[in-house]
């Protein structure tokens, strides 16, 4: 079976992966022939907006899947590929747009920081008094990795925040003063199952998510976080992985966004649960029967990003997997990632303290 991606990064390259054991291929299509799939699938090289290449991939696959969730959904209209699309247009739509998002989880009662559009200098004025200080000012769309976002702690702040990201949509939200930030991946086939894997605790520096802990230490809620997803998987009458990040702030779980794809919360799956998300995803989209997503103890994955420490030095931590992604180093670059898995978060510390050691003071 082959399955077309959109995308070829990192994220399609552990798809294909986990693809293989199965007998299911990948065909990816990117603008990008140096891709980290490269080898792994066939590329194909073109732009998500050329209907013709789109058509092409679908010729050869039995359905289209998502690397990267910033694909036009009119392109893919156009190509006449819709019915193909796992998940489905609707939920891609969804979190590409930061408002439609957000309407989506308030009308499924599922709570969001207090927000407001904003479109001028004077809805701006406008919006901070609702909302208050601090607050965040972001582009409703293509943000990713904490761009395109401005913190606005003071008054004087907000002439500057507008002009960096003015000029398209945006939307203020209120400063949510969490405790920590956590994930939570469900996975649906189109006949109905679903299956979720345990709550991921999340830590981000700059914006970018460093470390994730799974089963997250003191995961009450857990099952809360689990009901919300399950309510969105059923919305979108979903097929595939969906990840939703929530800030947890005094026992509760405030929605922060969607990724209608796997997720970088997740890449503790490859080896901390029964069934990996990738293996998941493609079971998921070819309705196939669902693997288990029970952790086999504990997790933690750190990111490499910027640079990849010596091979040398990792691979001495003991219980280390490492992936790389085959790109080239750059400030603020995912590069690779490496899981530790343990009995529990106890044997855990001291492999994780030299693995943060390692990858202290990435950019
Ligand atoms: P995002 O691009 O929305 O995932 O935001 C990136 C990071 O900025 C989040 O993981 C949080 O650490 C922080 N952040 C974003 N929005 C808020 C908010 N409303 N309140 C507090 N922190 C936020």
């Amino acid at each position: 079976m082959r399955i077309g991606v959109l995308g070829a990064g990192q994220l399609g390259r552990m798809l294909a992966l986990a693809g293989y054991p199965l007998g299911v291929h990948c065909v990816f299509l990117d603008r990008n022939s140096d891709a980290p799939t490269a080898g792994l699938g066939r590329l194909m090289v073109g732009g998500f907006d050329q209907p013709e290449r789109l058509a092409e991939l679908a010729g050869e696959v039995e359905v289209l899947t998502f690397d990267v969730e910033n694909v036009p959904a009119a392109a893919l209209r156009a190509a006449g590929v819709e019915p193909l699309c796992r998940p489905g247009l609707l939920a891609l739509e969804t979190a590409q747009d930061r408002l439609a998002e957000k309407r989506c989880f308030e009308s499924l009662e599922i709570e969001v920081a207090p927000y407001r559009t904003v479109d001028s200098a004077a809805d701006l004025q406008a919006a901070l008094k609702t909302v208050g200080y601090p607050a965040v000012l972001k582009t409703r769309r293509l943000g990713y990795d904490g761009r395109g976002q401005r913190f606005i702690h003071h008054p004087e702040q907000a002439a500057a925040a507008l002009r960096e990201l003015g000029g398209i949509d945006l939307i203020l939200e209120g400063f949510v003063p969490f405790e920590r930030e956590v994930s939570l991946l469900g996975v649906r086939s189109p006949r109905g199952a679903m299956a979720f894997y345990p709550l991921s605790e999340n830590h981000h520096a700059q914006g970018i998510l460093r470390l994730s802990r799974s089963p997250a230490p003191n995961s009450a809620l857990a099952e809360t976080a689990r009901e919300k997803v399950e309510r969105l998987l059923v919305h979108f009458d979903y097929a595939g992985v969906l990840a939703v990040e929530f800030f947890e702030s005094e026992g509760r779980l405030i929605a922060n966004e969607m990724a209608p794809r796997v997720h970088n919360s997740g890449h503790w799956s490859i080896e901390g649960a029964v069934t990996s998300q990738f293996e998941n995803h493609i079971r998921a989209i070819l309705d196939l029967p669902l693997g288990r997503t029970d952790a086999l103890g504990s997790s933690a994955m750190v990111n490499l990003i910027g640079e990849i420490p010596a091979l040398g030095d990792l691979l001495a931590i003991p219980g280390l997997h490492l992936h790389t992604y085959d790109k080239a180093a750059r400030e603020r670059r995912k590069l690779g990632h490496a899981t530790l898995v343990a009995p529990d978060d106890q044997s855990l510390e001291i492999p994780l303290k030299q693995l943060l050691r390692l990858t202290a003071g990435q950019r």
